[in-house]
Formats: structure tokens, C-alpha cells, sequence
């Protein structure tokens, strides 16, 4: 609902808008054609939608209404990549990115504006947490990415193949909202991609990894940046609720429950002097030995205010191989977009802490609130080879 009490169109499932139209005694087929003009079509003027009959349409204008966030800033990088910042209801700007590749287009999308998990060595975390996304404001996301890449226009091909919930927030802490719009992502009426497109990242809230394949049969990858316990805690307070054991049933439940055989990311943060010992590395690869997975190294993305530094090169090609060895399948990073700042995990939008926990950190984004799109920081994107 917005603030006057109407409904969202742009930001409701096809189950949702289905029950919505039965409420108004109208046929539930209409959400399928109201989904089309928003999500295939890029309408959002209900006047221009020439199936439904004016009646209807006036009708639903007095309950309804179509409203995505606004893009307040834009950026394209030398490589292609691109960056956009939304302003959301919450006064809050959050960032996605864009990473063109060959053969695909990767999303990268934010979920919430902060996050209240303060790992360590994460900007976002860094900021403190100001709000949930609304649906419409996550799928706005990927609505934008196509009215700005061409993906409406029906003789082009879409742009973006591949979504990753990498960008600011923790996903599962926005839970029925992330469902609503992974939803719509998936559904052949709205933008159609592929279950094995649309991942989660998530750093291991247990409770909600084990609802969610009552909602979705999406991919999943995890945050896991420590090979026990003790370190992780060190760097990702919630491994102090939901220690890796409990984490890594969970995920072999939610995999155990897919209809098809797949097998989740685990990430890994390589931080210089932290995680990135030879010893981590030997480590990590026992822990995973009865648990299916591909690995995905992070070199490090430094930002202002932290200081944790990037491993060097070669330390992290020696844990890469470490982990071969073992016989895993491991991809590494690499950096893109450096030259506008543009890292999942790093975005910093503008965020009003509500959790008063960073008040040194506040001080300084706010700072850079008003310059975040002069920044020179080499950051990396971390949203591709998954
Ligand atoms: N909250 C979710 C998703 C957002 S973070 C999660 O934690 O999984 C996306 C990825 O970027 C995560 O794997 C996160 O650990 C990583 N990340 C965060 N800060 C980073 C940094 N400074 N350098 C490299 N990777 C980082
Ligand atoms: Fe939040 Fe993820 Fe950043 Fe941790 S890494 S603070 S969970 S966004």
C-alpha cells in the first residue's frame, strides 16, 4: 500500500494482483495483462494499457496506483559497467550495478538502505541499517536497468540474464519482500529469468534459509569468509547466533528440497593478514569436504575507514590452488568498475543510520553523500563469475 492507501501495481506478484482483481470482481486473467505493460512492456501509465476496458481502468485508479523509486544519479564506467543510485521512500539512496559480460548481463541488486549485520570488512554493513526495500523498490531495480539498456524494446535482446542479490542489505532480513520480487523476476509473465539466474547471497540467517523453499527455488550463495567458527565471529557478529555448522545444514536442506540438481556458491573475502593463510585455505577445504559447492574468492575491496588491505596477488593464487588441489571449483573476482566505485558489498548509497551504532561512520558518509560519484576508490565489483 502507498502512503494514501492505494495499492502498489508496480510492486505486487502475479499472485498478489490476482487476488486483488478478484476483490474488485473482475477476472484474475488481468493481472497477467497488467504485469505484461509493466514488466515486458515498461508501461506504467494505466491509461496506455489498450486491453483493459476504460471503465476498469478508471476504476482501478481510484484503488491503485504505479510508482517505482526514482534514479537520482547515473554512471557508466570505461568497461561498460554501469551504476545507478534510487532514491527510496526512506529519504535513503541505495546503488545497483550493472556488469556487462560476454554472453550475459548481471544485476547486481540491493535489498535494503544500511544493513544491521555490521560485518567488518563491509561498507554497507559499516553505515548502520535505515530501512526494508518494498517490492517495488527491489524489481525497480531491474525495471530501470531495462528502460535504461533498451530491455522494453521488443527488437532487442534483453540486457540483464542474470540477477544477484549482492548489492546493499541482507537479503533474508527483508524476507517477504526479497520473496515478492524474486518472484516477479522468475515469472514468464514478468521478466522470465531462469531459477539458476537469480541468486541470493546471504551471510547465514539460519531461520530464514530454512523457510525459503517454501517461497522460491532460487540459487543461493553464501557469505561464509572464515573457515571456523572463532575467526568468523571475529569478522560477522551473526556467526555468533548461527555458527557454520548450523549454516551449512541449513543450506544442504534448502539445496536437498530443489527440484533439479544445483549447488551453492560459497563465497570468500580474502583479507590480507586475516583470512588469507595458507593454513585458512587447507582449513576451508576440510570443512567443505561433504558439501557440494563452487568457491568464489573476493580479493578485498578497501574503503575509506577500514583497515583491512587487499591480499596480494600471488597469496591469493597460492589459496586459489590450495583449494584446486583439494578439488574444488574456484573462480576469483576480478575487478571491474573501478573507475566508479561500483562493488557489491561496498555500496554506500546514503544512508541514514536508524541503529545509532556508527556514528563515526555516519559522520564520514555523510560526508561523502554528496560526492559518492567523484570517488576515485579502487573498488571492485563483486557480483560476477558467480
Ligand atoms: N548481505 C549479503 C549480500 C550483500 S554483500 C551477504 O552478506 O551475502 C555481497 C558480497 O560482497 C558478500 O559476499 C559480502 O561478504 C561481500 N563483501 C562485502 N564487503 C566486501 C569488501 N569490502 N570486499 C569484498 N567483498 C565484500
Ligand atoms: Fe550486511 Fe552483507 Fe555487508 Fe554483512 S556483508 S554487513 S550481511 S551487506
Amino acid at each position: 500500500m502507498t502512503e494514501a492507501g492505494k495499492h502498489n501495481l508496480a510492486g505486487m506478484s502475479r499472485q498478489r494482483l490476482r487476488e486483488l482483481f478478484t476483490e474488485l470482481g473482475e477476472k484474475p486473467f488481468r493481472a497477467e495483462q497488467v504485469l505484461k505493460w509493466i514488466h515486458q512492456r515498461g508501461v506504467l501509465d494505466l491509461d496506455a494499457m489498450t486491453d483493459i476496458s476504460k471503465v476498469l481502468r478508471e476504476k482501478l485508479k481510484q484503488q491503485a496506483v504505479i510508482s517505482l523509486p526514482d534514479i537520482v544519479e547515473e554512471q557508466l564506467s570505461e568497461d561498460g559497467c554501469r551504476k545507478w543510485l534510487i532514491e527510496v521512500t526512506s529519504g535513503s539512496r541505495v546503488e545497483m550495478v550493472y556488469i556487462p559480460e560476454a554472453g550475459r548481463g548481471t544485476l547486481c541488486v540491493s535489498s535494503q538502505a544500511g544493513c544491521s549485520l555490521d560485518c567488518s570488512f563491509c561498507a554497507t554493513g559499516k553505515q548502520g541499517f535505515n530501512s526494508n526495500l518494498s517490492v517495488a523498490e527491489i524489481i525497480g531495480q531491474l525495471w530501470w536497468a531495462n528502460q535504461k539498456l533498451g530491455g522494453f524494446d521488443d527488437k532487442k535482446e534483453r540486457p540483464v540474464s542474470n540477477i544477484v542479490m549482492m548489492g546493499m542489505g541482507e537479503p533474508l532480513l527483508n524476507f517477504d519482500n526479497v520473496m515478492e520480487a524474486i518472484d516477479l523476476m522468475m515469472d514468464d509473465v514478468a521478466y522470465g529469468l531462469s531459477k539458476r539466474k537469480v541468486t541470493i547471497s546471504t551471510s547465514g540467517v539460519v531461520p530464514a534459509i530454512d523457510r525459503l523453499s517454501d517461497y522460491t527455488d532460487a540459487s543461493l550463495a553464501i557469505s561464509l569468509h572464515a573457515p571456523n567458527d572463532e575467526l568468523r565471529s571475529s569478522i560477522m557478529p551473526i556467526n555468533r547466533k548461527y555458527p557454520i555448522a548450523s549454516l551449512l545444514d541449513s543450506v544442504r536442506r534448502y539445496m536437498a528440497s530443489l527440484p533439479d540438481k544445483r549447488v551453492p556458491v560459497i563465497e570468500y573475502t580474502l583479507i590480507a593478514g586475516v583470512n588469507d593463510h595458507r593454513q585458512h585455505a587447507r582449513e576451508l577445504a576440510a570443512l567443505l569436504q561433504d558439501f557440494p559447492c563452487k568457491i568464489n574468492l573476493i580479493p578485498f575491496n578497501p574503503f575509506s575507514l577500514s583497515d583491512y588491505r587487499r591480499p596480494s596477488g600471488s597469496s591469493v593464487s597460492n589459496f586459489r590452488q590450495i583449494l584446486q588441489q583439494a578439488g574444488y571449483t574456484v573462480t576469483v573476482r576480478t575487478t571491474r568498475a573501478d573507475d566508479i566505485a561500483a562493488a557489491c558489498g561496498q555500496l554506500v548509497g546514503a544512508v541514514e543510520d536508524q541503529t545509532r551504532r556508527s556514528g563515526r561512520y555516519r559522520q564520514k558518509a555523510a560526508e561523502q553523500a554528496g560526492k559518492i560519484f567523484d570517488s576515485t576508490d579502487n573498488l571492485a565489483v563483486a557480483a560476477d563469475r558467480l
